[in-house]
């Protein structure tokens, strides 16, 4: 169980789009999974998924028209 740094309650897992500067572009990246404090609504992402956007946005996967990828 994951709780909240700030006041303890439980992360609720969700997904959500990023917004990621890259290059000296704003980049969004799509469906991150993400976990989100249903009270204060700070939002936790993992170090590893982390690690994979900037993977993503390294990538051929991403749209370079309209600065986005879909994260996977
Ligand atoms: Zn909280």
């Amino acid at each position: 169980m994951d709780l909240c740094f700030e006041c303890g309650s439980e992360l609720s897992h969700q997904k959500t789009n990023l917004e990621k500067k890259w290059n000296n572009d704003y980049y969004t990246i799509l469906d991150v999974p993400v976990m989100i404090c249903p009270k204060c609504n700070e939002e936790y992402f993992d170090g590893p998924i982390l690690t994979r956007v900037e993977e993503l946005l390294r990538s051929d996967a991403v749209d370079r028209v309209k600065k986005r990828v879909r994260y996977h």
